[in-house]
């Protein structure tokens, strides 16, 4: 930070503020995570400054010997990680990665049936307001409102109705098991294409946490900054049939030079990814996100479906009998500390703007060291807050709690304690 200071005191001061609102805080927001700084160092890197359209050993930019070898490495240890036969590890961000498998399977106007965005899908799954929805005729599947669990049966027959020429699965606040079996089956009957967008469950699935979809989707799109731990990026596996045609719609199709500072950074996180630590970690995100569950509803609060298998929970804040709304809650919650955001609950009656729920994840907190014992205290503190978001005093109090189990569990350990 001493470069930026002397350059640009103004942005030295935000990342300075930013780094004490992160070990000040307890960030539960299910799609984030604190990169190595091994990951970090390479972002912050000199390969900054290379162009390199094309893919390794064939650009269109000299001098490109030494990014050739990073971007392989990236793209080896994402098969490694996952098992594809091919990745493509350029795009900028999830949404670019589903931009690009879109455009090389599909045609603009193309039936496609995704989850809904209301339900626990993602925008980039065919919302209106996102270039999707306004390329593709999305089609929605959602939950079934008794078990708010995906209805594969209902999934099915609206595969039969409207036969789309792609299914997409995946979601951005599904806190269940995907059966990506029952999907491509689906899929297979009507002749359509089976897309997994994995981009929330990506680390559990490179740990054996949830199932893989890879063996039975033809491709398989993901973001690198959420539970895998990686820098803010995109990444596609596909099937060797679809491969070709997903690297030449990133490239040229969507983007111009790669970020060959970030494609460093991913292999690193892959690399990481790979060894036991990164196994454990995934672990215990998930029997983190279970103690926490366990822990809210006995404080009485409902959750969505019922509880969780992965990373994340939804808190139906309506059925939990609190007179708060998501905004609410999210509001009151981060004067305590606490960072939440709120969230759409299946078959939502207010504004996506006001909610009736909030997501909250484990990812971050994990890789803070927190265990059980600080899941059960974090129900208690969120539980007391939501019943009550306007008493000053326990507000101060909860605050203070929320520090101290902050300062107990540090951003950054020391070097070597825990694989980071
Ligand atoms: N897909 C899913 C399921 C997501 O949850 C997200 C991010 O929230 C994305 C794609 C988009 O990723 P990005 O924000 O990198 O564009």
């Amino acid at each position: 930070n001493d470069w930026i200071s002397a350059t640009d005191p103004e942005i030295a001061r935000v990342i300075e503020d930013e780094t004490a609102r992160q070990q000040s805080h307890l960030e539960l927001i299910a799609s984030e995570n604190i990169a190595s700084r091994a990951v970090m160092a390479a972002q912050g890197s000199i390969l900054t400054n290379k162009y390199a359209e094309g893919y390794p050993e064939k650009r269109y930019y000299g001098g490109c010997e030494f990014v050739d070898r990073a971007e392989q490495l990236a793209i080896d240890r994402a098969l490694a990680l996952f098992g594809a036969d091919s990745a493509n590890v350029q795009p900028h961000s999830g949404s670019q990665a589903n931009m690009a498998a879109y455009f090389a399977l599909l045609e603009p106007g193309d039936t496609v049936l995704g989850m809904d965005l209301a339900h626990g899908g993602h925008l980039t799954h065919g919302a209106r307001v996102s270039f999707s929805g306004r390329l593709f005729h999305f089609v929605h599947y959602g939950v079934d409102r008794e078990t708010e669990t995906i209805d594969y049966d209902e999934v099915a027959r609206l595969a039969r109705k409207h036969r789309p020429r792609m299914i997409v699965a995946g979601a951005s606040a599904y806190p269940r098991f995907f059966d990506f079996k029952a999907l491509a089956d689906i899929a297979r009957a009507i002749d359509a294409l089976l897309m997994v967008d994995m981009a929330h469950i990506a680390g559990l699935v490179a740990a054996g946490m949830h199932p893989s979809p890879i063996p039975h989707s033809d491709v398989v799109t993901s973001t690198t900054h959420k539970t895998l731990r990686g820098p803010r990026g995109g990444l596609i596996l596909a099937r060797k049939a679809c491969g070709k045609k997903i690297n030449s719609q990133v490239f040229p199709g969507i983007q111009g030079g790669p970020l060959m500072h970030i494609i460093a950074a991913k292999a690193v996180a892959f690399k990481e990814a790979l060894g036991a630590p990164f196994k454990r970690y995934q672990k215990d995100i998930v029997a983190n996100a279970a103690a926490l569950a366990d822990a809210l509803q006995e404080k009485g609060l409902d959750l969505v479906s019922g509880g969780t298998d992965n990373h994340l929970i939804l808190i139906n804040l309506s059925r939990s009998g609190l007179d708060v709304t998501g905004k609410e809650a999210e509001a009151a919650l981060g004067r305590a500390g606490i960072t939440v955001n709120k969230n759409a609950i299946p078959f939502e009656t207010r504004s996506p703007h006001v909610t009736s729920g909030i997501r909250i994840g484990t990812p971050y907190v994990t890789s803070r060291g927190m265990s059980a014992d600080q899941m059960k205290a974090i129900a208690g503190l969120m539980a007391e807050i939501l019943k009550d978001p306007d008493n000053r005093v326990l507000l101060k109090k909860t605050r203070s709690q929320v520090q101290a189990l902050c300062d107990a569990f540090p951003l950054y350990p020391p070097a070597d304690d825990d694989g980071r």
